[in-house]
Order: C-alpha cells, then sequence, then structure tokens
C-alpha cells in the first residue's frame, strides 16, 4: 500500500507553487506508518495527489517534496538523474573545468532537498541536512564518484541543524584517499582548501565571482578585509594591485592557512599583506579610534540571523559592522559589504546599510548588487535559496 500524507484543507496553495517544504501543523494525518526518509504520495483532504515527497517525522518541515509529477516514481533512476541534472549544469554554466571549485548540488533549487556537494578540484565535500537525503547515502555517494570521476569524497555533516531533522553530526572519508589539504584554482589565484577540518564544507565557493569583482576595484588602494577567513578577498586584492591588504579574523587556523595561501601564489606581493587575529567588532573600534583610513573596507561576516527569528539581533550587528565600515573610509573609498543570513531579506540587507550610511554622515550610492555565483541557483518557487547578498557602495 501507498504511504499517504494529507494535507490540511486550504493547505495545498503553496505546494501548488513548487514550494519543496510541507510544515507540520499544514498535515493532517499520515497513513501507512512512513519511515524517516521514506517516501510518501502527498494529497490534498479532498484525495487529489499532489507528487512525492521525503517524510520527516522529527522536523517542523514534516515532508520535503522530490517532484509534482505522480507518475513519476522516487527510485534510485530518479535521484541519479536528478544529481546529472545538477551537475551538467554546472558544465553549461563553464564552471566545472578542472582544477576549478563549484558546487555541484545547491540543496532545495537542484531538487535535492538537504543535499549539498562541492567539488574542489578532483575532491568531492558532500553534506547532508534532510533525514530524506540521508537514507540514500550510500548510492549518492557511488554515484557522485561515478558521474564527477572524483579521487575522493569526503562528509561535512558535522553541522547542528541536522538535530532538526533526528540526524547525529558525523564527518569523515567515504571513498578515495585521504587528501585532507586539496588545492583549487579560482581566476587565477591558488587557494588550498582543508576539506577535513575547514569552516561549512571548507571554502567559500559562493563568494567566488564577487572576489573578481572586489578585487579588480582593489588596485592602488589600501584595503581592509574584514572576516578574512583564508585569505579569498584578501588574496584577490592583492592580485588586482592592491597597495596595501590588512585582513582580520577571529580564527587563528584561518589565518594560517590564508598566508599558506598567499605563499602558494608566487606572483603575489606578501609585503604588502597584513594578518591581524581579533574580533572585528572590537578591531574596527580600535582601527577608528587609531585615526586609520582606507579606501576599500570588505565586510563579509558569518550568518548572525540562520533565520527570521534572529533577524532584529541580527540587523543590530550589520548595522554596527556597516557603521563602522563607512567612518574608515576615505572620501572617494567604497565599501564592499555582505549578508548570508538566511533571515534578513536583500531589502532589510540595504535598509540596513542605508541606516548605517546615514549614522556615519557619509553620502553612499550603491554601485553593484552582489549575489552568490551561478552554482548557486536559486529555485523561482524557493526564494529561501537566496541567502547572500552584498552591495557595493562608493561615498
Ligand atoms: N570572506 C571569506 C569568508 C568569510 S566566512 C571568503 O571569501 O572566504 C566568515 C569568517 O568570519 C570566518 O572565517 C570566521 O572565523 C570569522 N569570524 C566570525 N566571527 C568573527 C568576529 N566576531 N570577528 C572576526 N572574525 C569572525
Amino acid at each position: 500500500m501507498t504511504k499517504t500524507l494529507i494535507l490540511k484543507h486550504g493547505r495545498e496553495k503553496a505546494l501548488q507553487g513548487k514550494h519543496p517544504w510541507i510544515y507540520s501543523n499544514a498535515v493532517v494525518r499520515v497513513n501507512g506508518n512512513p519511515q524517516p526518509g521514506e517516501t510518501v504520495l502527498v494529497r490534498t483532504e479532498e484525495g487529489k495527489a499532489l507528487g512525492w515527497a521525503a517524510y520527516s517525522p522529527l522536523s517542523q518541515i514534516r515532508a520535503r517534496m522530490w517532484n509534482w509529477d505522480v507518475d513519476e516514481v522516487v527510485d534510485e533512476a530518479f535521484l541519479r538523474r536528478r544529481l546529472q541534472r545538477a551537475i551538467e549544469l554546472r558544465v553549461r554554466l563553464g564552471l566545472n573545468g578542472a582544477g576549478q571549485g563549484a558546487r555541484l548540488v545547491h540543496a532545495e533549487s537542484d531538487g535535492l532537498p538537504g543535499l549539498i556537494v562541492d567539488r574542489y578540484a578532483d575532491v568531492l565535500v558532500m553534506q547532508i541536512l534532510s533525514v530524506g537525503v540521508e537514507v540514500w547515502r550510500e548510492q549518492l555517494t557511488d554515484w557522485l564518484m561515478e558521474l564527477t570521476g572524483a579521487h575522493s569524497l569526503y562528509e561535512r555533516s558535522d553541522v547542528e541543524v541536522r538535530r532538526l531533522e533526528g540526524l547525529q553530526e558525523r564527518k569523515g572519508l567515504l571513498r578515495g584517499e585521504n587528501v585532507r589539504r586539496v588545492v583549487l584554482e579560482e581566476h587565477g589565484l591558488r587557494y588550498g582548501v582543508d576539506v577535513e577540518g575547514g569552516q561549512k564544507t571548507g571554502f567559500y565557493l559562493d563568494q567566488r565571482e564577487n572576489r573578481r569583482r572586489v578585487g579588480q576595484l582593489a588596485a592602488g588602494r589600501r584595503v581592509l578585509n574584514c572576516f578574512c577567513y583564508t585569505g579569498g578577498f584578501s588574496l584577490a586584492a592583492l592580485a588586482g594591485g592592491a597597495e596595501q591588504v590588512l585582513s582580520v579574523d577571529s580564527s587563528a587556523e584561518a589565518l594560517r592557512l590564508a598566508q599558506e595561501n598567499l605563499a602558494l601564489n608566487n606572483g603575489l606581493d606578501a609585503s604588502r599583506a597584513t594578518w591581524l587575529e581579533g574580533d572585528v567588532f572590537t578591531v574596527l573600534r580600535q582601527l577608528r579610534d587609531e585615526g586609520q583610513q582606507f579606501d576599500l573596507v570588505i565586510l563579509d561576516p558569518p550568518k548572525f540571523a540562520p533565520t527570521a527569528v534572529q533577524a532584529a539581533r541580527a540587523a543590530r550587528g550589520y548595522k554596527d559592522i556597516n557603521w563602522l565600515g563607512f567612518r574608515l573610509l576615505r572620501p572617494g573609498g567604497l565599501l564592499a559589504t555582505f549578508s548570508c543570513s538566511g533571515g534578513i531579506s536583500p531589502e532589510f540587507f540595504q535598509k540596513i546599510v542605508a541606516d548605517a550610511a546615514a549614522d556615519a554622515n557619509v553620502a553612499a550610492r550603491v554601485v553593484a548588487y552582489l549575489h552568490a555565483d551561478a552554482d548557486h541557483p536559486v529555485a523561482l518557487s524557493f526564494p529561501e535559496g537566496e541567502y547572500l547578498k552584498g552591495l557595493i557602495c562608493a561615498i
């Protein structure tokens, strides 16, 4: 017998707009005792079949849609096709070159809710965030190796959100050789990635194109790169001809890697780079008190608001660093500022930055609106997929 999930009367609207999530409060009944991760047929209360979803009994997101075609069975062939389709998109975008980095699977937006796959040269890193994907873990691992020809595959499912799905954190090498450190190329620069211990899956691929754009604006400028991690924007700025780059991060390990990354690039002048371990909120105040000034300030903080619940507190954090960022700019300077908080909309972010500029008493103009690079697609039916937004402001 087919296991089914029945929606409350009138709660099919979002689903018909192809939004992939079914919240627990939209469910009236579940028949057939499906196990966590099992595929269920979704029906309206009137009995109309809407598609297939992965059941997640513990999560507020009680089910995630696999498809809206009732006749298309969710089996191994189906999931393998979805993976293939995701990888082919990156190939079509010209973002899957040998030796480079690319996000091959971007979860909901690639029709694979809860699955992230990043490729760093010939090493894959997989992150599983939903029980619906968890039950296919073995097969997915095999297909990924087969479809990409990768040498190794790591799992980096060491993230707390898994608990919401009743899953333990987990990480480690699943296939191939232990490489730990892999070097990739990005716009002519080489970056080492720590796939085992680095943040997220090791590197912030979403900022690839933005690093290039901001780097191009750095020529002859004095640059301050806040939240520099392993030196992404710092190296891009040096390559762009920056006169000086001061980079700040609270992680000593990230700064160590950043300096290693700089050393990987012979063409860059290490004497122009300074690395500072510290809390950006404090460091910005110190720099202000010392009367320091910069021509280009970059702010790429971690997510202050993963969901809308934390938005108000997060907004205060964003406003604070942006206000200080504006204050540290010389006349004619540029601020490249980002938010990767899913809980902060692009409009709200712009409002926060506008308030910060007003408080800093500068007339700022937006000269570029930035987003995650193209290998992080956003399904039109899933606006939540658009988490990264950035502004370049000129004063
Ligand atoms: N721009 C980077 C990614 C930044 S990730 C890139 O292109 O690769 C955010 C970074 O902020 C992390 O390295 C983290 O260690 C650092 N961080 C988090 N809170 C911080 C704080 N209060 N002060 C300084 N660094 C912080």
